[in-house]
């Protein structure tokens, strides 16, 4: 093991008073390549820091322009440093160097974007009711938020979070996934070198007694989760112990539909990357195919094929296409799925198995047909390299297909037909709807689920709203007027 991190506190790395550790392995080599602080304790010291620091230290009372200067040049070192927390990133979770790389270089842009609201967080001055009254609102920040992360994409996710937060001029308490607690721990450092006062941003590394510390704190004002929906409902029965609020992004069985009339091509590229790229583990994952009978032959033939193709290996090599599973359980997860889709009656079209070469966590493309709605591999997120192929005939019935399913994260709909892509993204019930195309994201897409995917938004000018709180404020212009033992 080469190296030993702390938690994040005060603007200083300070070692856990229990002395708990943890490590965290490379997935790809098996390795545990550093050790982090484990101790449920630090939550509240951290959170006092973040109190402090939002109610008497200077970022309570920084103008807005300075915040948005402060989040500009985090922004600009992460970019600096992008490399660096790329292969941090991708040794932590193995996810491959191309998109790590390409998910640290965006940071800034996130940054920028939510830099840009900070000096626009107005309220309005309301129609009074009587002239002898000025009302108006404020936007103020909420406070203190706690912030829990998953591991699949860390750094994109943390600043899904942080950009409109400190926009806000809330402060932060944050708990990376324990599978890859590193690259947050770096964030804060450069956060502290471009001049954040100390205890804005907090990095608590640690597992679910960290995670369970934070949702259950009392000086906690606003939690913003994501993660899993078993994992999310413990965060909101321990935050509503406290009537603490959360913003919770969940997961999703996202259904992709290849009408008769798409471009073939494009759209079985887009369901490769719907399911395959970061092998699989991302949220929005299309993991769900309705094809149009038509076509489904064809589609199902050039899938097949392709999947095949798909290079596998060391992720930190630019020429890999797909990296392992992040964890040993997350592979014993995607097999025992895909070992019960086949008791289901499922046939393994491609993949299935872990790579005879590779072996260890490196799940192959995998392609199952002969399932339907009723299958397990249909409803539940696997959260891995597993598409699952149905057939249509007709629109309605394949809404209803695709609305059947407790998720509503996001959907993709393949076809040329003007008309029919918009009639389907009215009726789709999910956060997202991508038409030919699939996996955008942005700083200015609001992005969120329905149903058991979650409540609350990231991203967008609306995820400003999640920490900010309306103040109204009444004030008497004249003198009493009215009956002060009446309400009114
Ligand atoms: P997870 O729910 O296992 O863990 C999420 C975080 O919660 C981690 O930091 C974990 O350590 C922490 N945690 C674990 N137990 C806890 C407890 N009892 N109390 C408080 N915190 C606890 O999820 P994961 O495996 O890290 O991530 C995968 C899941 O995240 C998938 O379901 C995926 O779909 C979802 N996800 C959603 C989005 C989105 O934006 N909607 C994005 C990425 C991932």
């Amino acid at each position: 093991m080469s190296e030993t991190f702390d938690n994040w506190i005060d603007g200083g790395f300070v070692a856990p008073a229990s002395g708990g550790r943890m490590p965290t392995i490379n997935p790809f080599s098996g390795e545990a390549w550093a050790e982090v602080a484990d101790d449920p304790d630090a939550v509240d010291v951290a959170v006092r820091s973040a109190r402090k620091a939002f109610e008497d230290g200077p970022w309570a009372t920084m103008p807005a322009r300075e915040r948005a200067r402060l989040m500009r040049a985090l922004g600009a070192a992460m970019t600096r440093d992008a490399d660096e927390l790329a292969q941090a990133e991708t040794r932590d979770n193995g996810k491959i160097i191309r998109e790590t790389t390409a998910q640290a270089k965006s940071i800034e842009s996130y940054l920028d974007f939510f830099a840009g609201m900070a000096d626009k967080i107005t309220g309005e001055q309301l129609p009074s009711p009587s002239p002898n009254f000025l009302v108006y609102t404020e936007r103020v920040p909420k406070g203190v938020i706690g912030a829990i992360i998953p591991w699949n994409s860390p750094l994109s996710l943390l600043t899904w979070k942080l950009g409109p937060l400190l926009a806000a001029g809330c402060t932060v308490v944050v708990k990376p996934s324990d599978i890859t607690p590193v690259t947050a721990l770096m964030l804060a450092e450069r956060a502290t070198e471009v001049g954040f006062p100390p205890g804005v941003i907090n990095i608590v590394t640690g597992g679910a007694g960290v995670g369970a510390a934070i949702s259950s704190h009392p000086d906690i004002d606003k939690i913003t989760f994501t993660g899993g929906g078993v994992t999310a409902k413990h965060v909101a029965r321990a935050a509503a112990e406290n009537l603490t609020p959360a913003v919770m992004e969940l997961g999703g069985k996202s259904p992709q539909i290849l009408f008769g009339d798409a471009d073939v091509e494009a759209a079985t590229n887009g369901l490769l990357a719907g399911i395959f790229a970061a092998s699989g583990q991302t949220c929005v994952a299309g993991s769900r195919a309705y094809i149009h009978e038509d076509i489904a032959d064809e589609v199902i033939a050039r899938l097949v094929k392709r999947a095949g193709e798909i290079v596998m290996g060391d992720p930190s090599d630019i020429a890999t296409e797909m990296g392992p599973a992040a964890s040993d359980a997350q592979r014993d997860r995607i097999l025992s799925m895909i070992e019960a889709a086949k008791d289901e009656g499922a046939t393994v079209a491609a993949g299935g198995v872990v790579d005879p070469e590779l072996g260890g966590r490196f799940v192959r493309p995998t392609i199952l047909t002969d399932v339907d709605n009723t299958c397990s591999i249909v409803q539940e997120e696997v959260f891995g390299p597993v598409l699952a192929i149905m057939r249509f005939t007709d629109e309605d019935e394949v809404v209803t297909l695709a609305n059947d399913s407790d998720y509503g994260l996001a959907a993709g709909v393949w076809t040329n037909d003007i008309r029919r892509g918009h009639r389907m993204a009215r009726k789709l019930d999910v956060g997202t709807v991508w038409i030919n195309t699939y996996r955008n994201v942005s700083y200015m897409a609001p992005f969120g689920g329905f149903k058991q995917s979650g409540y609350g938004k990231d991203n967008g000018i609306e995820a400003m709203d999640a920490f900010l709180q309306t103040k109204t404020v009444w004030v008497e212009l004249e003198g009493a007027t009215r009956d002060p033992f009446v309400i009114g």
